[in-house]
């Protein structure tokens, strides 16, 4: 493409260019409206900063990727790229800039939230008290922004599912054992995950290797792996030399650490980014609710029909509650992943559904829920959407409505 059919296209309002600071034009090719020149100016303009953010988050996250390959790569375009937007709205409002990547990723911008960064920037309200690095990493707003981690989980989820459709028939159970393994065992030793794939999950043995990559080998205090207390994750070191949690909720509930063991010629594992983040961390959440359901001695189903949705609980009076279990930094961008309602199944449809955000985003309160009903396309009542223990409560009052 030429730069002159870029100008022509920038005058004609067709894409946005912005001025880099030493004067350099670059082109949002993002931005690019098709036919003629948008009418809805004032759209157009809205995004503008919400793309910018996007594109950062974006940077960092294929920033991280590369750092813990490499620290010789240069960096990642997108990041060059949503920086030079960033600088060019702080010269728009005569606002002090970012001086260059570095600087972004410091305490100055990166690591401070949004609300802080002295500019006007127009994105939802709730990202505003989110940043985007947190103890050197990607924040979990960063990563659900991105969504290429998503991707990750949601493209081995397929593969699976895959499988499962031939070997169904074997084994009805496979998708909910499989689902059970990275919850339960985000941390594994290689022998242990082949004893498992040969012995329990054979059909899901090329997937399943597919699952777990060698787990850091910087993440080792005086030369063993710790797991968490609450989550069971791997414990990485801070820049003070403390374990602490990659889910920074697990913090807050103050369980001791676990040393990993693993005998000296074996090897440690842990799940894939893509899955400890969106399998692992809200799949604690599931696995909790679904033993206090049968503590309750109420039936329950995981996963029913190959992940229709999360939880299937039966009352005793027959009545069929449908649960799906989230567990999201951001209420606002998890809105837009919900496209539907939870689909019921033919042989058992449910009565009730429910959208149940883990407990150890509680502190959220009122704020979050709302944030996501506002922006959700799917019409949900308030009544269907709550934190976990709001939902056991009214498990419990149920339960006790059948038992009169
Ligand atoms: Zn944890």
């Amino acid at each position: 493409m030429s730069i002159d059919s870029l100008r022509r296209w920038e005058e004609k309002g067709k894409i946005q260019a912005i001025r880099t600071p030493s004067g350099q034009r670059r082109f949002d090719v993002d931005s690019y409206v098709p036919g003629d020149k948008p009418d809805n100016k004032k759209k157009a303009k809205s995004t503008d900063s919400e793309s910018t953010l996007r594109q950062i988050a974006k940077g960092v996250v294929q920033y991280a990727q590369q750092m813990q390959k490499s620290r010789l790569f240069p960096y990642p375009s997108a990041l060059q790229l949503g920086v030079e937007k960033l600088q060019a709205i702080c010269v728009m409002q005569n606002k002090t800039q970012p001086q260059g990547i570095p600087d972004f990723l410091s305490s100055k911008w990166g690591e401070k939230p949004i609300k802080d960064w002295a500019i006007e920037i127009n994105c939802p309200e709730e990202w505003k008290n989110v940043q985007f690095i947190e103890d050197q990493k990607p924040s979990g707003f960063c990563i659900e922004l991105d969504g290429s981690y998503i991707n990750e989980a949601e493209r081995i989820q397929n593969e699976v599912m895959e499988e499962v459709f031939k070997k169904s028939l074997q084994n009805p159970n496979l998708y909910v054992e499989f689902r059970r393994l990275l919850v339960t065992r985000p941390v594994i030793t290689k022998g242990d995950l082949d004893v498992k794939s040969v012995l329990e999950l054979k059909p899901l043995q090329k997937v399943l290797e597919d699952c777990y990559e060698e787990a850091p080998v910087s993440y080792k205090k005086q030369g063993k792996f710790s797991c968490c207390g609450h989550c069971g994750g791997l414990m990485h070191r801070t820049a003070d030399n403390e374990l602490k949690c990659e889910n920074k909720h697990c913090f807050k509930q103050k369980k001791q650490d676990v040393p990993f063991e693993c005998d000296q010629d074996d090897e440690v594992l842990w799940l894939k980014k893509g899955l400890r983040y969106f399998i692992h961390r809200p799949g604690c959440a599931e696995l909790r609710i679904e033993k206090r359901m049968k503590d309750l001695g109420l039936e329950v189903t995981l996963y029913p029909d190959c992940d229709k949705y999360d939880l299937h609980v039966v009352f005793p009076d027959k009545t069929v509650w449908a649960v799906d279990v989230k567990f999201w930094e951001s209420a606002y961008n998890l809105a837009f992943k919900v496209n539907s309602p939870i689909p019921k199944l033919p042989h058992q449809p449910y009565h009730e559904s429910f959208f149940v955000f883990a407990s150890e985003i509680k502190e959220y309160g009122d704020e979050y829920i709302q944030e996501f009903l506002n922006h959700c396309p799917v019409k949900f009542k308030k009544s269907q959407v709550m934190f976990e223990d709001t939902f056991l409560q009214l498990v419990d009052k149920k339960l006790k409505s059948c038992q009169q």
